[in-house]
């Protein structure tokens, strides 16, 4: 048998759930690896609270170090209630922004999957959500959230905003190659209609939309597009937005599922990972937070945490077959009716974060070709 290449992967669990739910996502990982004789090494690190109480910094230069060694990283959380003053110069939340920015993670993919069996628990009617499926692509390091900010005295306030046509150029590769893979359909978001940032935007995405002739692409105004993802949600495929608009819509999408614990996310780098190729370096994430307020209680849904390891099979390691498998899995479990407390029915029996991580353990018939 042909000697696999190793690849290694950065854990950062972080703080409060995040270590829960990391450590259930850690054993699907190695399950995959058993299943699919892939060989990972799995390295963990300190990261926001946690690694301000051992080292006094958020991101310590030792676990940016093993990051920039990685394939990719595995991150839970960040936020600790006894590091919450937000006049705090240091704060644990301060991680994720500097790891973003030295890893240069340029796309922010958050895929929005409704499954059939959960359309109930949306705060949507269950008719408008059943079989919703799409993918916000938000650009990450540009626009007015990179700007140059001025406070003019009390009276006024100023906030830049600008894009490049490279800066445009490479996120809507992205957004065009996933549709690809995909329903073959993109929706640029933008404000056109006001903005000279959105109308380059707007020509460059055209542009770019020439090289993938088999792909749809529709331009939606931001307004309109907060609109039509609540009334038909399901005729998106690939959401297409710049860093301001991709930030609120993307938590507008999020609530489609009905809990925070069902949602993982991507965030994609520009250069290509280390050890099998076709794949890019990234950070995966659930989109939750450290969830204090049920942190050591067991009863965290680890499926986001979960969902994300897919995606880093599929973007980082270009292990497209391992991916599904992992997907699959979740979907036999929730289809088999087990359920964490934030998405079980009144009444419904429940299990716990460690439960749930063995139920998707054994869907993925370990041991079995
Ligand atoms: P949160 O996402 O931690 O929790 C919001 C609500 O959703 C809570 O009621 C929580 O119990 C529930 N929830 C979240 N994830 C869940 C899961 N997997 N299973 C079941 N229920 C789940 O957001 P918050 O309460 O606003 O923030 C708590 C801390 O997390 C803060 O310090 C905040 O700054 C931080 N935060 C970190 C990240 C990150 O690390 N990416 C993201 C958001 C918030």
């Amino acid at each position: 048998m042909t000697k696999q290449p190793t690849c290694r992967i950065a854990v950062l669990p972080g703080d409060g759930i995040g270590v829960e739910v990391i450590a259930e996502a850690e054993k699907v990982l190695r399950a995959v690896g058993e299943r699919f004789g892939r060989q990972f090494l799995l390295e963990r690190a300190l990261v926001g609270g946690a690694a301000m109480d051992a080292t006094g910094e958020p991101l310590p230069e030792s676990t940016l170090a093993l990051c920039r060694s990685s394939d990719a990283v595995l991150f839970g959380a960040v936020g600790n209630p006894k590091y919450d003053d937000p006049r705090a110069k240091v704060r644990p939340e301060q991680a994720l922004l500097g790891l973003r920015k030295s890893l240069g993670l340029f796309a922010n993919l958050r895929p929005v999957w409704v499954h059939p069996a959960l359309a109930d628990i949306s705060p949507l009617r269950p008719e408008l959500v059943r079989g919703v499926d799409l993918v916000v692509v938000r650009e990450l390091t540009g626009g007015i959230y990179f700007g140059q900010p001025r406070v003019e005295g009390s009276e006024r306030a100023v906030d830049t905003m600008a894009y490049t046509r490279a800066e445009v150029e490479r996120i809507a590769h992205v957004a065009f190659r996933l549709a690809r893979g995909r329903r073959r359909k993109v929706t640029s978001v933008d404000k056109a209609n006001v903005l000279a940032c959105s109308r380059l935007w707007r020509s460059v995405v055209e542009e770019v939309a020439r090289d993938y002739p088999d792909v749809q692409l529709e331009h939606l105004l931001v307004d309109a597009a907060t609109m039509h993802l609540i009334k038909r949600p399901r005729d998106f495929d690939v959401l297409l937005t710049g860093n301001m608009f991709g930030d609120i819509l993307s938590d507008e999408t999020s609530v489609l599922t009905g809990s925070m614990g069902m949602l993982p996310s991507a965030s994609l780098g520009t250069s290509p990972s280390a050890s099998l190729g076709g794949g890019r370096f990234g950070l995966y994430e659930p989109i939750h937070g450290s969830a204090p307020d049920i942190a050591g209680k067991g009863i965290a849904n680890p499926l986001a945490a979960i969902l994300s390891v897919a995606m880093l099979l599929r973007h980082s390691l270009a292990m497209e077959a391992e991916a599904r498998a992992v997907e699959a899995a979740v979907a036999a479990v929730l289809d088999a009716g087990h359920r964490t407390p934030d998405i079980a029915a009144p009444g419904q029996p429940t299990v716990t974060t460690q439960q749930m991580g063995a139920l998707v353990v054994e869907a993925l018939g370990v041991g079995r070709a």
